[in-house]
């Protein structure tokens, strides 16, 4: 198994392209190991079959440069949040040895991803207990980062993605059975609009903020600790 530098987890297969693909192509572009974990297969999903999906969630991962992607198949909108769902994931995060995971951020609109990001807490923390009931040796990721859809203010960071934006898009347009229709496109994504817009005026918006051309905002918990306020990027006046 692959021992990887970051683990993105999302409850369905395209969130992670449209949140975080940045960033995973930049680690990925860089030669560093990453991976995608979707818990559940999108079959609520109004366009597509489980088979289109399926593929089309391969090609997506092939374009973001992941060293490993894997789908638990939990219940498409019925994720839940159990001792058992908890226990699949961490044994993930045992094979794969993340040193950095991705999450949607703890305040969701969608219930799969509230369970989503309380599921994947609570994996990293049961992933490094020795006693647990788990294959192999006991790992805790370093750090945990937070990423979401809707939010675009009072975010902790960005991350600079102007160069691995336009991958970023060709990943989340693999998605064909989802996005090739402009109007079914719409139906999908909320509020409304089509997913290329949404992605291409957020990381604009986000990208003008910081300086860059385009970003992804990520939010975390703890503090940043820096050495240096002198060479702080974006300046402040
Ligand atoms: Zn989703």
């Amino acid at each position: 198994m692959v021992k990887l530098d970051a683990l993105a987890i999302a409850a369905h297969p395209d969130d992670i392209e449209i949140t975080c693909g940045g960033l995973l192509i930049n680690m990925s572009n860089e030669g560093r190991k990453t991976g995608a974990l979707d818990l559940t297969r999108g079959e609520m999903g109004t366009f597509g079959t489980q088979a289109d999906r399926d593929a089309e969630a391969v090609v997506a991962g092939e374009i973001m440069g992941l060293s490993y992607r894997n789908n638990l198949s939990m219940a498409d909108s019925a994720v839940a949040y159990t001792q058992e769902n908890k226990l699949k994931i961490a044994q993930i995060i045992r094979d794969t040895k993340p040193e950095l995971v991705i999450l949607p951020h703890w305040e969701q609109r969608h219930p799969d991803h509230l369970a989503c990001t309380k599921l994947g807490y609570d994996a990293c923390f049961l992933s490094g207990l020795k006693k647990v009931d788990l294959n192999g040796e006991p790992h805790r990721p370093r750090k945990i980062i937070y990423i979401t859809y809707s939010r675009t203010a009072d975010f902790s960071f960005l991350v600079n993605i102007s160069n691995s934006f336009k991958q970023k898009c060709d990943s989340v347009r693999a998605y064909k059975s989802q996005f090739e229709n402009k109007e079914n496109a719409k139906r999908i994504f909320h509020p409304g609009i089509d997913v290329f817009e949404y992605m291409e005026i957020k990381a604009r918006f986000l990208g003008q903020i910081a300086g860059v051309e385009y970003a992804e905002s990520y939010f975390i918990k703890e503090s940043i600790l820096i050495d240096d306020p002198q060479n702080m990027p974006i300046a402040s006046i």
